[in-house]
């Protein structure tokens, strides 16, 4: 009688718990990057998820981590604990383990954001900092917006080189919208440049491949009206020294950016087909294709059993951005 009093509180107790926890709101946080299961929300959490099947001979057990919107990943959870239920037990270490896994899986059951495992797989997956995951009203996290600025300094000076009314102008423009994946609007784009194209480029914050997008992009917008004057060839120079690279690079992504256009080589192409990006995609839209590729298969991603393939196909797509990047060449 005492013991089933004692358990039906400690149920209820439990119960108003996880309603209390249910109804936390999320602080805000949200990523550049879709949720991979729906598409179409942010990612705002990741949850470490365990998993047990046995089959009465075999266990197959190990885990994983789940990062998507609060929805996706909370449905995920679930699922997965349903699954650890129904066929976790059948055999004898699996009946061990499963106990466990269940306990390890249910507080990801509970509808909330967890910041500090998502923090732990972002800086895994692209060493991005904990500031990349404030976004502020206009979409952008700050060290995106350090990023763009950086890009305004650097290409608003190609750009300037033939007067502020010519193509390359216009083309600047363009290229800081098609980089901020649509979260810039036109307005905002040419206030960006406006503001930065006279700046000091200071690169001290950014990383190599930050660095080297911002050089394609400068060398496209240069090459925007089908010529290279050579008053734009210096001020690339220029850009590509302040970027901390040698002057040499701009002559490299320019015959690669001809190369590209008449689709000739074998190694570009399949790279792109490998980002799923067109032969004429400008770095910012390979970028993009390159950051979701990352994020969908990234190794802590996924399941314990499709973990070693995951690893493979990680490599593949670092390799493709890399050849599209060009330094190597
Ligand atoms: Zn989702």
């Amino acid at each position: 009688m005492v013991a089933g009093m004692t358990i039906t509180l400690v149920v209820l107790a439990a119960l108003t718990l996880v309603y209390f926890l249910q109804r936390t709101e999320p602080t805000g946080t949200n990523l550049m990057i879709d949720c991979p299961e729906c598409q179409f929300a942010p990612i705002q959490t990741a949850r470490r998820l365990w998993v047990v099947r046995s089959f009465i001979l075999s266990t197959r057990y190990g885990d994983y981590t789940a990062v998507g919107c609060i929805e996706c990943v909370t449905k995920v959870a679930r699922r997965e604990l349903f699954a650890d239920l129904a066929l976790g037990w059948w055999s004898a270490p699996g009946l061990l383990l499963t106990p466990y896994a269940l306990l390890r899986t249910a507080p990801a059951c509970i509808r909330r954001e967890n910041r500090r495992e998502l923090e732990k797989v972002l800086q895994a997956a692209f060493q991005v900092s904990v500031d990349d995951l404030n976004v502020g009203a206009d979409g952008l996290s700050n060290s995106f917006r350090l990023m763009l600025r950086t890009v305004a300094a650097a290409i608003g000076k190609v750009a300037a080189v033939d007067g502020r009314s010519g193509d390359e102008w216009s083309a600047a423009i363009a290229a800081l919208r098609d980089l901020s994946d649509g979260k810039l609007g036109l307005p905002e784009a040419e206030a960006l440049l406006d503001q930065n194209w006279n700046r000091r480029i200071d690169p001290s914050e950014l990383d190599r491949e930050q660095r080297l997008v911002i050089l394609h992009i400068a060398v496209a917008v240069a090459d925007a009206d089908d010529a290279v004057s050579p008053d734009e060839m210096l001020a690339l120079r220029r850009v590509s020294m302040a970027l901390g690279f040698d002057a040499r690079l701009v002559d490299s992504l320019l015959v690669a950016s001809e190369v590209n256009g008449s689709g000739e080589d074998a190694e570009r192409r399949d790279a792109e087909n490998r980002l799923g990006v067109e032969p004429n995609a400008t770095i910012g839209e390979v970028r993009s294709a390159w950051k979701r590729l990352a994020f969908a298969n990234h190794p802590d991603r996924a399941t314990p059993e499709d973990r070693a393939a995951a690893h493979q196909k990680m490599v593949e797509i670092n390799d493709a951005y890399e050849v599209l990047l060009g330094s190597s060449r």
